[in-house]
């Protein structure tokens, strides 16, 4: 080997640098505060309303059933069909204006309040304070070596980190099958291998989403945090340190004159950067991996407090108010996004309280257009179709609404349907010829129940009889 390349390799070397770099797990510092108590109640109202909802019962059934097999949505008094898909489209777009509206009014209030990786990640991080202790003890823990405290702790965390799992994996599939027999086949050990598999694949997901990757979700596989900033402007409320007040920071006894040492109000105490749970400095400026879950607003408030300095050095505020120029939240787009959601909102209200459980569908047969009785009339043939998507059954009573003269038979007396029941059936319309003065009309097909009728329906049907001459 060569003089020369001696002499290379120690340079070499130095640049020699892992490019794996190990994940540090985060143990955020707990904090109390207005915000941290929103977060609290936001964490009890959502996974109250997850863990309970399934065990109610309405009108007979369980108030909130995704029922597959049979293709019904039951939500408390209202059932859905197939035939309403277009409910679950106008649902998405109520969350995507949602998430517009809410986004460009004070950021990432979705991430920091409501998403399910945040809510479950803030019950998984209570469990573990329980057990473990606040951060400090937690990270002592995590140093120490293998004992009979931490195998007890780590393990008693660990067992209830995973039947809570498997109780969210068991609640989820109770939206889809009745929670009741579900609970039933499972103390027997009789859960069917579908049941079994979503039990244990949402349990995991919880389990691995909460417990394990946490922030991981926000900083790597969510697309949210991605894509954010086009929703974002400058009068965009955001959570934001305020350098102008806290620089120079510097760490001070309280008391301090921090004029005569030429300080700003930041303390340099960490305790923003302990509390994030995505582990960011937020005094480094806006990030994508902050979710707004303004904990660091509660951490330095407290600091704040305690200096006797006023809050809000760590605030929502805009980057324009920051920059000292005038800030406008409410600008037009809030209101054009909070217009179109009213409006959207209203439509689907409006439309789900005035709809009818009831349609009715007219097929003219397509064989023949129309064909001549042994009595000279002029007859078409329909099949007609009765969805009844109430949760009674009902007795309807079919009329026509075109000719005068013309007559509707039915092979059936009776159109009785069940509660979810389809009923299909033939129907004849006659007329004779001399009433006929054009060669078509639309005929209106009116179906109505019996012992409810507002509960009624119409469709449109073609009759067509022999040319003109
Ligand atoms: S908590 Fe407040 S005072 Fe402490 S480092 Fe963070 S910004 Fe500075
Ligand atoms: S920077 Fe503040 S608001 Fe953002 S994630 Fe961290 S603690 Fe939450």
């Amino acid at each position: 080997m060569s003089n020369r390349q001696d002499k290379a390799r120690p340079s070499e070397q130095a640049v020699e640098q892992e490019l794996y770099a190990k994940h540090q797990k985060i143990y955020p510092r707990e904090v109390h505060g207005i915000f941290a108590t929103l977060r609290i109640i936001g964490v009890l109202v959502l996974l109250g309303l997850y863990y309970l909802l399934p065990w109610f019962s309405w009108d007979g059934h369980q108030a909130v059933l995704f029922d597959l097999p049979a293709r019904k949505f039951y939500i408390f008094d209202l059932t859905f069909w197939p035939q309403d898909f277009f409910y679950l489209a106008a649902l998405l777009i109520i969350a995507g204006l949602s998430l517009f509206f809410f986004t460009a009014l004070a950021g990432r209030l979705w991430c920091g309040y409501a998403c399910p990786q945040t809510v479950w990640t803030e019950l998984f991080l209570w469990i573990e304070r329980k057990i473990e202790g606040d951060r400090p003890k937690q990270m002592k823990l995590a140093k120490s070596p293998w004992n009979t405290n931490k195998l007890v702790r780590r393990g008693s965390k660990q067992i209830v980190w995973i039947l809570l799992s498997l109780w969210t994996g068991f609640t989820f599939v109770g939206y889809f099958t009745p929670i009741t027999e579900l609970w039933q086949s499972m103390l027997q050990f009789d859960l069917g291998p579908w049941e079994t598999f979503w039990v244990f694949f949402y349990g995991f997901a919880t389990y691995g989403n909460a417990g394990f990757m946490r922030e991981q979700v926000c900083i790597y596989m969510c697309p949210y945090a991605r894509f954010q900033s086009a929703m974002f402007d400058k009068n965009t409320l955001v959570i934001s340190y305020d350098p102008n007040r806290g620089e120079p920071r510097g760490a001070r006894k309280r008391g301090t004159d921090k004029e005569a040492k030429g300080l700003g109000d930041c303390i340099d105490c960490t305790l923003c950067v302990q509390a994030c749970p995505t582990g960011i400095d937020i005094r480094d400026g806006l990030q994508y991996q902050c979710i707004g879950c303004a904990a660091c607003i509660d951490a330095c408030n407290e600091v704040m407090d305690k200096m006797n300095y006023p809050r809000g050095l760590i605030r929502y505020t805009t980057e324009n108010a920051l920059e000292g120029k005038p800030s406008r939240v409410l600008r037009p787009r809030i209101f054009v996004y909070g217009l179109l959601l009213l409006l959207i909102t209203a439509a689907v209200f409006y439309s789900i309280a005035t709809r009818v459980p009831l349609e009715l569908n007219v097929m003219r047969d397509r064989n023949t257009l129309y064909r001549e009785t042994n009595q000279g009339l002029v007859e078409n043939i329909y099949t007609l179709k009765i969805l009844n998507m109430d949760d009674t059954a009902h007795t309807y009573r079919l009329t026509i609404d075109g000719p005068p003269q013309m007559e509707l038979q039915m092979a059936r007396d009776v159109l009785r349907v069940e509660r979810g029941g389809v009923m299909e059936f033939p129907v004849q319309l006659r007329i004779d010829p001399v009433h006929l003065e054009k060669t078509g009309y639309d005929i209106q097909f009116h179906l109505e129940a019996v012992d409810e009728p507002e509960l009624t329906v119409t469709q449109t049907g073609r009759f067509i009889g022999p040319a003109m001459r």
